[in-house]
Parts: structure tokens; C-alpha cells; sequence
């Protein structure tokens, strides 16, 4: 495959076109996605669990793109969905709507409806209110909902506590110990197809310990059901799988994929998995240009033109991201860098040496999950730009937002209430 970057002739490229071009024709800071790269995480995954029924549901959160969405589709990906806004992307796309799980523990009435009307594959229930919620809904819809529990396992992810989902007190899936109960339940309304058994804990998942030990849990849940009479016909094993920022060491795909396998052998039940950040993460990068350094008493700063409005991970979770020089620099020293946003926690790397100049190019690598997705306007900052690059072409994801764009929903307030 094509190396999603690297560098020649000491100029950093995506795929094989120059940085420095990119940032030339579309402007910074911008997103920078590889077309191989994608493909490639996709098929990782595909190749890894190709002895067993499955099905990848992308977690669209993780990069909502559509037209990241579009090429996951063609290549017959399913979508994790958490709102009806993502659901509307993925049919935008070209998804396949009976390939779509909805997660999420707030899904509203008219979202519900929605994903009934579209046809997707599964609800992952998060609770009893949600369950009678749904039941409603679909029975005046006249139709059969499919459902999965989202059974909270109570293992520790071994992950940052904002991203580990799967302990007791955390406010995602339905108690362990009320599993049981609510099956039945499920099981004794009309409106509600059980389907299968669901569970997601947490994310950027380093370890596969925790993850063995949830599915172990999850099994023995199964076995139960099937002595009352509920045979599941799916499991979902949620996302989480980690990838590499620094010097992480993600389980392989492939080692991943054995584990849950060994334990699911001779057991007649789908396996889905919802993937986001290994999908997309080391597929992009953030490019952005450095507009002053600045020598201060105690450190330097690199103040560049991306901020955390652009890239929320570092300010969110303290996340380290790798950040390269486009070019080949000269002289060394260590900087802060930083964007222009007014907070002191507006960082996206520490301590970081450079050898560079005002202008200067440098790139975040590993930003191609929970980027984008997560960036706003803050401060009045216009969105960057998204470009995927295949190959020596590159394709406009989506257009830097416009100064007009910053305003569009807003209005002044009319002349006549000001009294
Ligand atoms: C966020 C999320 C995922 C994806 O997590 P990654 O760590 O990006 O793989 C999958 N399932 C659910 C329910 C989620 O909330």
C-alpha cells in the first residue's frame, strides 16, 4: 500500500502528494485524510475476522465525514449511529440502513421514529425507560422494533476515565444484574424484536484483558437467556480497539480478532463490532502553519494557526499527538505549541522540539478520529477544510467554512422589542 505519510526528499507527503502543496491550494489549517489508509484499517479488520460471520458497524462519531461514510459504505461497512443527524449522514452517503445500529442513552421520540422509518437493524437499548419508550413508539408505528440490551460488564477499560464506559458508575448500558429481567420483559412486548446483546467499554482500549473479560461476562448472560428461552442471534462487541499516538501498544487486529473468535466458537451468533477511531485515527493529520514564535522568560511558544476549537483532544483529555515538520528546519529548540484561542488550555503539544521558522508547516499526525468531529467555532473561528488525498489526486471533503458561514443562524434583534 501506498504509505498514508511520509517523507520524501524530506518533504512530508500524503500518499504522493507534497504537504506543502495542500497547504498552497486549499489553505491551513486543514484536514488531511489518506483514501489508502482508510482502506487499509477497513480491510484489517475484515481480513482479521473473515472465518466468522460479522459485520462492522463504523462508529460515525468518530469522523462523520460523508465522504469518508461514502467510501466505508462501498466497501459494505455498517454504521454505529448516536442521533438522528448521524443517521441522516449515512443515508447521505449511500449507507445501507439495514446495516445500522443506533446507540446512544438519550434517543429522542422523533429519532426513534426516524430510524424505524429508514429500517435499521437494531436499537442498542440503554435502559428500561428507553425500552417502553421504543415499544411505544414503534407500536404506533404499527411496526416491530429489533433490540439489543447495551449491557454495562462493570470491567475496568484500563483507559482515561473520560473515554471508559463499562464500569458500574458510568452512566451508559442497563445494570449487569438487570439483564436478565429486562429480556424478559423485551420478550413480552409486541412492538419488540430481541435481536441481540450489546457492549461497548470504552474507547482508545490499550489492553485486551478488558475486553475478554466483558465478552466472557457477556457470554455467560447468553447461556442464561437461552435456558429461559431468549436465543440471541447477535453479539456486538462495540468499538474501543486503540491505536498508536506515541508510544502506545495497541493490540494487533489480528491478535484482537483471535481472542474474541476463540471464545465465540461453535456459537451460531453474528459478531458486530463498531470501530471508530481504528478505522479513521491514523489516517488524517491536522496541517496547520506557524504564525509567530515567541521567545518567553520561562519557555517558547509555537503559536500556530490550528487551535482546540480545531483539535479538542489535547485541551479535553491532556491527548498526545505527534507533530512533525513538513520541511526539514534547522536549529533545535523546545516549544509549547500552541493556537490563538483565549485559554490557557488552547495547547496542542508540550515540550515539543522544533527547528523552525515563522511559516513554517507542521502537521498533528493520528488526527483523523475525534478531530473534526469534535471541532467548533470558538472564538469565531471558521471550520478548516477536509481534503482526502488518492494517490497524486486530491478530493474537497469539505469546504473551510466562511466568515458569512458564522453567522448565518443568527439575527439581530428587532429595532421594535428594543424599547
Ligand atoms: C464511541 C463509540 C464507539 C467507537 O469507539 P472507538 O473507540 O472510536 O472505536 C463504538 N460504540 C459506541 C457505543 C460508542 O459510543
Amino acid at each position: 500500500m501506498t504509505p498514508p505519510f511520509s517523507y520524501r526528499g524530506g518533504a512530508l507527503h500524503a500518499e504522493d502528494v507534497p504537504l506543502e502543496a495542500i497547504a498552497k491550494e486549499f489553505g491551513t489549517p486543514c484536514y488531511v485524510y489518506s483514501k489508502a489508509a482508510l482502506v487499509s484499517a477497513y480491510r484489517e479488520i475484515s481480513d482479521a475476522f473473515s472465518s466468522i460471520g460479522h459485520l462492522t458497524c463504523y462508529a460515525v462519531k468518530a469522523n462523520p465525514n460523508i465522504g469518508v461514510l461514502n467510501l466505508f459504505a462501498k466497501m459494505g461497512s455498517g454504521f454505529d449511529i448516536v442521533s438522528l443527524g448521524e443517521l441522516q449522514r449515512v443515508l447521505l452517503a449511500g449507507g445501507d440502513p439495514s446495516k445500522v445500529v443506533f446507540s446512544g442513552v438519550g434517543k429522542r421520540e422523533d429519532e426513534m421514529r426516524a430510524a424505524l422509518d429508514a429500517g435499521i437493524f437494531c436499537f442498542n437499548i440503554e435502559s428500561e425507560p428507553e425500552l417502553d419508550r421504543l415499544a411505544r413508539v414503534a407500536q404506533a408505528m404499527n411496526r416491530k422494533a429489533r433490540i439489543s440490551f447495551r449491557v454495562n460488564p462493570n470491567v475496568d477499560a484500563k483507559t482515561h476515565p473520560y473515554i471508559s464506559t463499562g464500569l458500574r458508575q458510568n452512566k451508559f448500558g442497563i445494570p449487569y444484574d438487570d439483564a436478565l429481567r429486562l429480556y424478559e420483559k423485551a420478550e413480552g412486548l409486541e412492538s419488540i424484536e430481541i435481536s441481540g446483546i450489546d457492549c461497548h467499554i470504552g474507547s482508545q482500549l490499550t489492553e485486551l484483558s478488558p475486553i475478554v473479560e466483558a465478552l466472557e461476562k457477556i457470554l455467560i448472560l447468553v447461556d442464561t437467556l437461552e435456558e429461559r428461552g431468549i436465543t440471541l442471534s447477535h453479539i456486538d462487541m462495540g468499538g474501543g480497539v486503540g491505536i498508536r499516538y506515541s508510544d502506545e501498544q495497541p493490540p494487533e487486529m489480528a491478535e484482537y480478532a483471535k481472542s474474541l473468535i476463540t471464545k465465540l466458537a461453535g456459537r451460531p451468533l453474528k459478531l458486530i463490532l463498531e470501530p471508530g477511531r481504528f478505522l479513521v485515527g491514523n489516517a488524517g493529520i491536522l496541517l496547520t502553519r506557524i504564525e509567530y514564535l515567541k521567545h518567553g522568560e520561562e519557555k517558547n511558544f509555537a503559536v500556530v494557526d490550528c487551535a482546540m476549537n480545531d483539535l479538542m483532544r489535547p485541551a479535553l483529555y491532556d491527548a498526545y499527538h505527534e507533530i512533525v515538520q513538513v520541511n526539514a528546519g534547522q536549529g533545535k529548540d523546545v516549544y509549547e505549541i500552541v493556537g490563538p484561542v483565549c485559554e490557557t488550555g488552547d495547547f496542542l503539544g508540550h515540550g515539543r522540539t522544533l527547528g523552525a521558522k515563522e511559516g513554517d508547516l507542521l502537521a498533528i499526525l493520528s488526527a483523523g478520529a475525534y478531530g473534526m468531529s469534535m471541532s467548533s467555532n470558538y472564538n469565531s473561528r471558521p471550520r478548516a477544510a477536509e481534503i482526502l488525498v488518492d494517490k497524486g489526486d486530491c478530493h474537497v471533503l469539505r469546504e473551510r467554512e466562511t466568515l458569512a458561514s458564522l453567522t448565518e443562524f443568527e439575527r439581530l434583534i428587532p429595532d421594535a422589542a428594543q424599547s
